[in-house]
């Protein structure tokens, strides 16, 4: 066991959206902070191939259900945000605010901050623009979606986005470490956590393994923002067993039509959408990397639409499903699917069917299920309070495993702003504990 007494100011644990906005924003006024990752930092090229080390490893970033369906995370410097799509949609301000957490402020803050805007019309393929106008056309309130994009660098006729974008035009949560490396802090990256050390009900340090050791850091303050399934876990080595229950993934499917003559290419997914909000369905366009339609048209036995791109208009359907189920010590995840959740899938198909035959198309299928945002595994009010501090003193948690109940939309605006707010938090309280330090050397 390596032992590390350093100086850092707090330990950061994941470098997702949550752990890596925390990390900029406590660097930037002059924290010194230790992030530690499981994955790598190795430059993002844009390929398939360096993607499926960081994203299609059964086991490690896709773990399948009872029912074999696929939960997908990446592993990797960034977090999933090296796999998402970059859509915005607004945080859930008034459902978190019932639970005690307004980050209005910081959601306007991070608007601000980051290029959030719909694409211009240029940068959207036939697909897209077909499925907008047939949605429109049968009275559906379909429109452009924002976007994490410069679109001033995005390209036409590109779809690199989901293999990380190599031209900086989509915003990844990189850049959020990038910015914290640049302001003192240290990134060891292949750094896996195992758990929190705790001393006397306090959180003192982490355990992790690395280049086949294992080490110990310390700080005053640890943030575990290791997603959905990682945190959990991490908590549970920890001491907090209850975590890992109860939670959300957000399952979806594809529904594809063919439409002769569509010429469809390469585009940015999900550039424009319908959201049901009742329902807790979201429909969107959905340009998936050609690499990507191969594998999910044979798992359905699709072999020859398996090679019809530029013809097929994919449309995602994506549902709120219900609390339920656990995330097992090795990390493998147990939910069902309910009945609700199962007739909203085919509600959404259902749309899906009509906008797809709205527009011309023939030879419609579906897609096999697949899930990509788990959270609600330690959710505010239940395993952490409203400053997003667990029952141990000095330990946080600052991801998508915090969001306190089901809500069916992508979740990173919210992550980003929650992380927004907890470093101000950890400011704010770094500032009175200094001040009442120099008090009590006056008096
Ligand atoms: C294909 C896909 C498309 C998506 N599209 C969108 C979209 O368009 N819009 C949107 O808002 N959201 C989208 N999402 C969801 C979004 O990416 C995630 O919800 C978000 O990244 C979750 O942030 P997080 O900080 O909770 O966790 P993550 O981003 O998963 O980050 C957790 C980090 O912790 C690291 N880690 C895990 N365990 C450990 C450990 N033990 N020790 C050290 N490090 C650890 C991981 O490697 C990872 O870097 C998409 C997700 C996927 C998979």
């Amino acid at each position: 066991m390596k032992e590390q007494k350093t100086d850092f100011d707090a330990i950061v644990v994941g470098s997702g959206p949550g752990g890596a906005t925390v990390a900029k924003d406590l660097a930037l006024s002059g924290k010194k902070v230790l992030i530690l990752e499981w994955g790598d930092n190795d430059p993002k090229k844009g390929s398939f191939l360096k993607t499926i080390p960081r994203a299609f490893v059964p086991g490690k970033s896709v773990v399948m259900t009872q029912q074999l369906l696929p939960v997908v995370r990446a592993i990797t410097t960034g977090g999933s945000t090296m796999l998402f799509c970059a859509t915005a949609f607004d945080p859930p301000i008034d459902m978190l605010k019932r639970y005690g957490v307004d980050i209005s402020v910081e959601a306007e803050e991070m608007k601000n901050d980051l290029p959030i805007a719909p694409l211009p019309d240029e940068l959207m393929n036939t697909g897209p623009q077909a499925f907008l106008k047939s949605a429109r056309d049968l009275g559906y309130d379909a429109h452009k979606l924002n976007k994490f994009i410069d679109s001033s660098k995005c390209r036409k006729e590109c779809q690199l986005c989901m293999y990380g974008c190599p031209f900086g035009a989509k915003w990844d949560a990189r850049r959020f470490v990038e910015l914290a490396m640049e302001n003192g802090a240290e990134l060891i990256a292949r750094a896996r956590v195992q758990k929190v050390i705790i001393e006397n009900g306090k959180a003192v340090g982490v355990e992790y393994k690395h280049n086949m050791g294992v080490h110990r850091a310390y700080a005053p303050k640890i943030i575990i923002a290791a997603g959905g399934i990682g945190s959990p876990l991490i908590l549970r080595q920890s001491g907090i067993k209850e975590a890992g229950y109860n939670f959300f993934f957000d399952p979806l499917i594809y529904v594809y039509g063919k439409i002769k003559g569509l010429g469809n290419g390469k585009a940015v997914p999900m550039s424009a959408g319908i959201h049901f909000a009742e329902d807790g369905i979201v429909l969107t366009d959905f340009n998936l990397p050609h690499m990507l339609k191969v594998a999910f048209d044979l798992e359905v036995l699709k072999v020859r639409q398996a090679f019809s791109y530029a013809d097929t208009l994919p449309i995602m359907i994506k549902v709120r499903d219900e609390l339920g189920g656990s995330v097992s010590n090795n990390g493998w995840v147990n939910k069902r699917l309910t009945r609700e959740d199962n007739q909203k899938l085919d509600k959404g198909a259902e749309h899906a069917r009509r906008i797809l035959l709205n527009a011309g198309a023939t030879d419609i299928y579906r897609s096999y299920k697949v899930a990509a945002h788990p959270g609600g595994t330690v959710k505010i009010g239940d395993l952490v309070d409203t400053n997003l501090k667990t029952g141990f003193d000095n330990l946080y948690v600052c991801d998508c495993s915090v969001m306190p109940q089901e809500w069916g939309l992508p979740p990173t605006t919210s992550i980003i702003a929650l992380g927004k707010r907890l470093a101000k938090h950890l400011l704010a309280a770094d500032s009175v504990s200094e001040k009442q330090d120099r008090i009590a050397a006056a008096i």
